[in-house]
């Protein structure tokens, strides 16, 4: 059995080091090695708990505490909790001549010093140079204070009378979330995945958490919303989660004159919402209010009056845009638009809209759509073959990319058309109008309306225009395009 006291500085030394090492790279791959030396650890603390080097224990499993939410083998976390607990028992009451103690003001920050100070801390010889003297560091209560810190890494908010602590499960949310809602996914993030458990961690979510659960919902829908995600399941399940915990709010009263106004930047939204969701985390947020002066106070950002609101704003905002990108879609608006007052197409119109600039991009789905939609009634050649441009034409215009409704539509009009007896060779001499943005959008308002419009440099015939071969390659090209985009089942799913 080894003690502290009976060690060469040499081992300290060499065993900071190696306790420091996981400490820092704690979240690799199940590494044996980290638990052998947890348990040799805990193993030391076990064997004299309220012995005279149990501080140095106690601090080696603090730093060693992260590993053990990660992926130890089956018992090491409980070796250690047993250890830790029964030091705690031993010293937190042992009367001392100190008015207070290190772990007091010790937090998540410091931790990364521990590994530097322990080696002196054993060697009465060494120098000291830390601002609290040596022993109130090797004080029985400061070590008891280390065995709760380390306890309330491995299970969050299960230790008292220590510094708040975020967990680092939450500050991995925080790293992950922020990525992705800046727009720069994490490679490893399955980003449905990770904007759905976002909803489950609301639905299950205690009481105390639940305010800043929904916020971090809010915060994901945005991005949600945005078109990014393309399965319906994900709103889905956020919607039935903020449904779920909407009666906990509902009809909610409240002494607040006014509430703050939360982050409006998806990743500081989220930010804020993890940490809300823990007791470290609240009570983090709570002392750097009352530290810095600024924010509001906790119970004002959590107020079931203010989260009854955000929840009904949220599924509005759910409800609404599932719709729009997984709802039938109608298209009938768009008659007004795209008709002349004769019935027949507004060529300059569907010209100027399928250029392929930002400003158009707002008009791009439901032009598509609606242009696949009448591409399908229409009996006139040269209609169809303009129609079935502009809805290939809008589909690369639309941004991010086009929503399952419209996806469906233009998809079954572009697979008619590919699927179409072709003839085996061309009607015509010319080459088929190239897709090139300018000349094709000249070029075919010149085709359509010759009387009206100036034929352009590389000006093709109509029977060009028209050649079922040309519309198979332009349909097989969006095909190409759109195919991807979605599971076939949910295209395959009317409604
Ligand atoms: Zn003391
Ligand atoms: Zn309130
Ligand atoms: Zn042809």
């Amino acid at each position: 059995m080894k003690f502290v006291t009976d060690m060469d500085d040499m081992m300290l030394d060499e065993l900071s080091e190696i306790w420091d090492d996981i400490r820092e790279n704690y979240d690799t791959s199940n590494n044996s090695s980290y638990d052998r030396t947890v348990l040799d650890c805990a193993a030391d603390l076990a064997a004299d708990p309220g012995g005279d080097s149990a501080y140095a224990w106690a601090i080696g499993l603090a730093m060693m505490a992260p590993y053990l939410t990660w992926l130890p083998a089956a018992g090491v976390a409980q070796q250690a909790v047993t250890a830790l607990e029964a030091a705690d028992r031993a010293l937190r009451d042992r009367s001392c001549p100190h008015s207070s103690h290190p772990y007091e003001s010790h937090d998540d920050e410091a931790d990364e010093d521990l590994a530097g100070l322990l080696p002196a801390l054993a060697d009465e010889t060494a120098d000291w140079n830390e601002e609290r003297p040596r022993d109130e560091w090797r004080c029985p209560r400061n070590a008891a204070g280390f065995a709760r810190i380390a306890l309330d890494i491995v299970h969050p908010g299960s230790a008292t009378d220590i510094p708040p602590r975020l967990p680092l499960e939450a500050k991995d949310s925080i790293s992950t979330l922020s990525a992705l809602l800046h727009g720069y996914p994490k490679p490893w993030t399955d980003i449905n995945d990770e904007i759905s458990g976002q909803g489950a961690d609301l639905s299950h979510a205690d009481p105390a958490d639940r305010a800043g659960r929904l916020q971090v919902v809010r915060a994901v829908t945005w991005y949600a919303v945005s078109g990014m995600v393309r399965k319906k399941s994900v709103l889905d399940g956020l919607a039935e989660a903020v449904e779920k915990v909407l009666p906990h709010f509902a009809g909610s009263d409240c002494a607040h004159d006014g509430h703050p106004a939360l982050p409006d930047s998806g990743p500081n939204a989220a930010e804020l919402g993890i940490r809300l969701s823990s007791a470290g985390g609240r009570a983090i947020y709570e002392r750097g209010r009352i530290a810095s002066g600024r924010d509001a106070p906790l119970d004002e950002v959590v107020c079931p009056v203010l989260m009854a609101e955000i929840a009904n704003q949220t599924l509005a905002q759910l409800r609404e845009r599932r719709e729009e990108l997984f709802g039938e879609r109608d298209t009938s608006h768009a008659d007004a638009e795209y008709l002349r007052a004769d019935g027949r197409l507004d060529i300059e119109k569907l010209v100027e809209r399928t250029d392929h600039k930002s400003w158009n991009e707002k008009h791009a789905d439901d032009l598509g759509l609606w242009a696949a939609r009448r591409h399908g009634q229409s009996a006139d050649d040269r209609d169809r073959a303009v129609l079935l441009l502009v809805a290939h034409q809008t589909m690369k215009i639309s941004y991010p990319s086009p929503p399952l409704s419209v996806v469906r539509g233009v998809l079954a009009t572009m697979r008619a058309v590919a699927a179409a007896h072709l003839p085996a060779e061309c009607p015509h001499e010319d080459e088929h109008p190239a897709l090139r943005r300018a000349e094709f959008r000249a070029g075919m308002a010149h085709f359509w309306a010759p009387e009206e419009f100036t034929p352009g440099e590389d000006s093709r015939s109509a029977e060009s225009w028209t050649c079922p071969r040309f519309a198979a390659a332009v349909a097989e090209e969006t095909i190409r395009d759109l195919a991807g985009l979605y599971e076939e089942e949910e295209l395959a799913d009317a409604g």
